[in-house]
Order: structure tokens, then C-alpha cells, then sequence
């Protein structure tokens, strides 16, 4: 049984990290979708608010389980008894920082291999910060996230009031 985990920040989950998660599925026995509780940058969702949606875009999926975690991502797979650890690659940028982690983690925990799949090609644009900086400005992210995620999206802005486009900082490759 190969277990897999896919980490990440997913702020919010977005068809990028669902193409991802669904195409990873098909290759192990189960797919860990594993929601980061304490990134380094600043967040638009608290980790219970990601963790719900992507618990539920992936509901009906037999294969996938979903659960937040913090700490090293090899640890949180070791305690999992997941031994792939799983990453999306869109562009030449995202190369040299999945290239780094992947080798800080192999340091970390040799016992885990760590597998990239390419996007598909409609998501190469697509990252959480265009769909916050879309959805702050109104903008129709209706072929960027599920209803349920743009709702929560809405509300946020809502709550955060009329006409801000402040979006947190990100970092050019998110
Ligand atoms: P992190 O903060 O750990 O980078 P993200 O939520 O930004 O978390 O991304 C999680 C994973 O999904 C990363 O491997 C990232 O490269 C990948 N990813 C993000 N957007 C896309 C996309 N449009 N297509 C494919 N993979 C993506």
C-alpha cells in the first residue's frame, strides 16, 4: 500500500491543487490533501476555514482524505505512514523552490521520495494569490475555484469591507 501526501497552504484551494490532488489520487492507494497550519506568509483564511474547504471539494472522493497539520512535512508524513510526498509544478520558478524543498526534505527524511506532477495546461496561470487579488477586486473566479471556495471568498472581502484590495503578501512564485 503507497500512501501519498500532498502539503500545502491551499489559500484558497483552487483548480490548480484539485487537478493535482485528483490526478495524484489515481496513482497511490491513498492520497493525504494535507492543509499547512502555520506558513510563513501571511494568510487570507485561518487554518480551520482552508482545512473546511478542501474537505469539502473532495468529499466525494473515495481515495482522498484531507487533514491539517504543522510542523516538518516529513514528520507529519512519518506519523501518517505516507512515503511519497507529492507537488504541483507550473513554471520555471516554481522549479527552483520545489528543487530546494525537495532536497531539505530528502536531508530531513531520506526514507520519503518526493514525486512533481506538471499542471495541466489551463492552471499554469492559476495560483491563490491571482485568485485573492481576482476576488478582491470582484473579478469572476468562476473558472478558478468551486462555488463553495468563491463564496467563502466573497464573505471574506465582504467582511473585510467594500473596495479593499489589500491582499496579503505573497511571494512572486505562490
Ligand atoms: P505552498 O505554500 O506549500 O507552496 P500552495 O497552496 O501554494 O502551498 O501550493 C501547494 C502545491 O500546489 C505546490 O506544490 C504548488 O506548486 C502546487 N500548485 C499551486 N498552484 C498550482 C497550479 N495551478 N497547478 C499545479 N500545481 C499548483
Amino acid at each position: 500500500m503507497v500512501r501519498a501526501f500532498f502539503p500545502g497552504s491551499f489559500d484558497p484551494i483552487h483548480y490548480g491543487h484539485i487537478n493535482i490532488a485528483k490526478r495524484a489520487s489515481r496513482l497511490f492507494d491513498e492520497l493525504i490533501v494535507a492543509v499547512y497550519d502555520r506558513p510563513l506568509k501571511n494568510m487570507l483564511f485561518l487554518p480551520e476555514e482552508r482545512l473546511a474547504m478542501v474537505r469539502h471539494v473532495f468529499e466525494n472522493e473515495p481515495k482522498i482524505r484531507v487533514i491539517g497539520y504543522r510542523g516538518l512535512t516529513v514528520d507529519a508524513c512519518r506519523h501518517n505512514e505516507a512515503q511519497v510526498i507529492v507537488r504541483g509544478l507550473r513554471v520555471f520558478s516554481d522549479f527552483e523552490y520545489e528543487f530546494r524543498m525537495a532536497l531539505a526534505n530528502r536531508r530531513l527524511g531520506p526514507d520519503i521520495e518526493m514525486i512533481a506532477l506538471i499542471t495541466a495546461e489551463e492552471h499554469t496561470f492559476l495560483s491563490s494569490t491571482t485568485v485573492r487579488e481576482v476576488a478582491s477586486l470582484g473579478g469572476d473566479i468562476s473558472s478558478m475555484v468551486p462555488n463553495y471556495v468563491a463564496n467563502a471568498l466573497r464573505r471574506r472581502f465582504k467582511e473585510l469591507g467594500e473596495g479593499q484590495t489589500l491582499v496579503p503578501e505573497s511571494s512572486l512564485r505562490d
